[in-house]
């Protein structure tokens, strides 16, 4: 089964998307990879959602990506008196650590370490940024505020600082548990929430010690002050526009998903872009054409990948999302215009070998209109630098390790396959022809760019290319 798209599917399970019916449907639609949002559910809801992709590889026989996104450090007041109140522009209003049920001039905010960041000037936004408050006077245990922007005031809304580095772990308690959980769990890939410095994503980095890939969420108006130190240290980059509207002023989103999805192209790490994409589809059949054009959008920036999150983990039409996705990726990919932008925006290659190689193989696939580059690669390194060519021509990537498979099907037009290291010359060429062959990337009398490293099996050492003639099977 192969896509006819480069841009990958990133899709959330939920409540909607539980059954092995859907989950097989999402995946017939065109999901490559799904993402577990430990903000909700159980380790039970996540192990059984997580056994139902790994059977649905068994039996299509492509690896499927899956993505544990932990809640990381999101800040929430406490209770409210009877769950809710209404709070009026121009009042005072108090947070503070006292734990009692807050009411319409105060409520708990259970979270010592957020005061000590407050300033007379600090902006809290609370419920995505429905209530606002400005801070006047802050104290080791309470902020007095005015409220900039009144309204309902309910149970455990979540509140962003955006004006103030918070000197909060990237992890919390929660998290580190997660964490454990997911990594015995085998999933691919870590996605951390709220991060703000490159120090958070190397605390994490010890902590998963390699068993899966870090997915840098950028929310925060302090990652962005050190994108490219984070850029530098994470696997990947996820654009969570969601926060990210909220922490800075919506219109700043599209420049910054342009930045981002710009700067991981450069550094040949993959970038998803995230939240809101077909919101509309929650409770339509159909999106909204500003809903169609915003994915369009993604695509033509080049992200590796599109994500979708209520619209499948809790929309009445999950499949439906999933479909209009595929389409629009699909359509917008056959676009001259799409081409002459991979073009135009593509990176030079960096001073090694393996970049040296994926360079030359992008261009003698070009002119000799190869059927696939094909890369053997065993982390998946040689394969994420022919991603970041950006070429015409499909990448197939064969490697020994099902877990690089599954990690790379979130990459760029990467078509992964599990199989044993080539022996030598004569085996690697045979065995990418033939998994060429059945895989339907190549016909009997197409040719291939096969890269690889001699000595075989040598990991992070690509320093050949071949040009193989496909025989008959
Ligand atoms: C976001 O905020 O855009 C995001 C992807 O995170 P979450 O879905 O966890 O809120």
């Amino acid at each position: 089964m192969r896509r006819q798209r480069n841009t990958k599917i990133l899709a959330t399970l939920g409540p909607a998307s539980s059954e092995p019916p859907v989950i097989r449907a999402l995946f017939d639609a065109g999901a490559d990879a799904f993402r577990l949002n430990f903000s909700h559910g159980s380790h039970s809801d996540h192990r059984a959602r997580l056994k139902i992709i790994r059977a649905l590889e068994q039996e299509t026989g492509r690896p499927i990506s899956v993505v544990a996104d932990l809640q990381g450090p999101k800040i929430r007041i406490g209770e409210i008196a009877n769950g809710e109140t209404m709070i009026e522009d121009g009042k005072a209003f108090r947070l503070d650590l006292e734990d009692l049920p807050g009411c319409d001039t105060r409520a708990p905010l259970p979270h010592p370490e957020v005061f000590e960041a407050l300033r007379a000037g600090t902006e809290l936004l609370i419920d995505d940024g429905r209530v606002r408050l400005a801070v006047e006077t802050a104290g080791a245990d309470f902020a007095d505020c005015r409220i900039v922007t009144g309204g309902r005031l309910s149970n455990r809304k979540g509140v962003n600082v955006p004006n103030a580095v918070l000197p909060v772990a990237a992890l919390t308690d929660k998290d580190r548990t997660d964490l454990r959980f997911a990594l015995d769990a085998g999933v691919d890939w870590i996605a951390m929430s709220f991060i703000q410095r490159p120090d958070d994503i190397a605390e994490a980095k010890k902590l998963i010690a390699g068993q899966a890939g870090v997915i840098a969420k950028i929310e925060k108006p302090a990652a962005i002050d050190r994108i490219d130190e984070i850029v530098d240290l994470t696997d990947a980059l996820m654009v969570a526009r969601g926060d990210l509207g909220v922490e800075l002023p919506v219109e700043e989103v599209p420049g910054l998903q342009k930045r981002l999805v710009q700067l991981s192209r450069q550094a040949g790490k993959p970038v998803i872009v995230a939240t809101q994409m077909l919101e509309s589809m929650v409770a339509a059949p159909v999106p909204t054409r500003a809903e169609v054009s915003d994915v369009a959008t993604a695509v033509y920036d080049g992200a590796d990948a599109v994500m979708l999150s209520a619209e499948t983990a809790a929309g009445e039409h999950p499949v439906e999302a999933v479909t209009v996705m595929n389409r629009v990726a699909e359509r917008v990919e056959t676009d001259p215009l799409y081409r002459g932008i991979m073009d135009a925006e593509h990176a030079d290659p960096e001073a090694t070998a393996a970049d040296a190689i994926t360079a030359a193989a992008r261009q003698v696939a070009e002119t000799i209109s190869a059927a696939a580059i094909v890369t053997y690669t065993t982390s998946g390194s040689t394969a994420l630098r022919a991603a970041r060519e950006r070429p015409t021509s499909p990448i197939l990537v064969l490697t020994p390790r099902m877990g690089t498979a599954r990690r790379l099907a979130i990459g760029w037009g990467l078509h992964c396959v599990e199989t044993e290291d080539a022996n030598d010359f004569a085996d690697m060429i045979d065995r990418a022809c033939g998994v060429a062959r059945d895989e339907n990337i190549a016909a009997p009398g197409q040719r291939l760019v096969v890269t690889a490293g001699v000595p075989f099996g040598t990991p992070g050492a690509t320093n050949v290319l071949r040009i193989a003639w496909v025989p008959a099977g």
